[in-house]
């Protein structure tokens, strides 16, 4: 081998060498290339896996069921607690201690459970004009019925009510009656009486309560209206003014129960 010849090889060799490092660095780009297209997708893959997962979560804890596939609009479930719902009436810790004794006078441990039977009286309030909302701030009881039935017999004590009702600078707003043991719903008759009602005042209302069903976690009694025309009712939405904590609400009747039987609330041991 001659020295041109040396060289001619050497140049072949280093060409050789130029093209395989350019093919190695356009192969190892592309490669690189491929894998960070790779990743970028899986990064966007996980992180859409991600976010789901998250609002899968939040869905899960405000059991809400509506707008599952459009985790955007989901923050205004998320954020409306209980406390946050319009409320249509407000209702006094008064009332609503005379309504529950009230249908205890006649339903209670104390008398067997066939011979318990339903009360009857007026709600007493006012309109806030501004926000339409039923303020009832006073029960009046007036009478008590069949097991299934109770109504206002005696007209001369429906005005003696209005009277008192008037005197207060309050109107009658509704009327409530008990269901001892067997829930909260309107019967037909019951419909019949919100409709005489509503006749007086449309937005009359009507307050019907279970004593049994205060438990701690219920206030045992539920607000309707009717809708006369398709001769339905639906539930109103309340809370209870000054946030009464429903969980002292059997300890405080408990404790008024020598009242409703007609007796003084204690004794002192002098007195015995
Ligand atoms: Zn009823």
């Amino acid at each position: 081998m001659n020295h041109d010849d040396e060289n001619n090889i050497s140049i072949k060799e280093t060409i050789k060498n130029k093209i395989k490092d350019k093919i190695k660095k356009e192969l190892l780009e592309e490669i690189y290339n491929e894998l960070q297209l790779e990743e970028d997708e899986l990064t966007d893959e996980i992180s859409d896996m991600l976010t789901q997962k998250i609002a899968d979560n939040k869905l899960k804890i405000t059991h809400s069921v509506k707008n599952a596939s459009k985790p955007e609009k989901k923050i205004e479930f998320e954020t409306k607690t209980l406390e946050e719902i319009p409320k249509e009436i407000y209702i006094s810790v008064k009332t609503v201690l005379k309504v529950a004794s009230h249908a205890l006078k006649s339903a209670n441990s104390k008398i067997p459970k066939k011979k318990w039977v339903e009360v009857i009286g007026l709600l007493a309030g006012k309109l806030d004009d501004n926000t339409d909302i039923i303020h009832i701030e006073d029960a009046f009881p007036m009478g008590h019925g069949t097991a299934v039935y109770a109504e206002i017999k005696d007209y001369k004590n429906y005005t003696r009510a209005y009277h008192d009702i008037k005197k207060q600078k309050l109107f009658i707003c509704g009327w409530y009656h008990s269901h001892p043991s067997y829930g909260c719903w309107l019967s037909a008759e019951d419909m019949g009486t919100q409709a005489r009602y509503q006749k007086l005042w449309d937005k009359s209302v009507a307050l019907v309560i279970d004593p049994y069903q205060i438990d701690g976690k219920s206030t045992g009694f539920e607000i309707y209206r009717a809708d006369i025309k398709a001769n339905t009712w639906y539930p109103l939405v309340y809370d209870i003014k000054g946030s009464l904590d429903i969980k002292m609400l059997p300890e405080i009747l408990e404790f008024i129960n020598p009242i409703i039987e007609g007796k003084a609330l204690y004794l002192e041991y002098d007195e015995d």
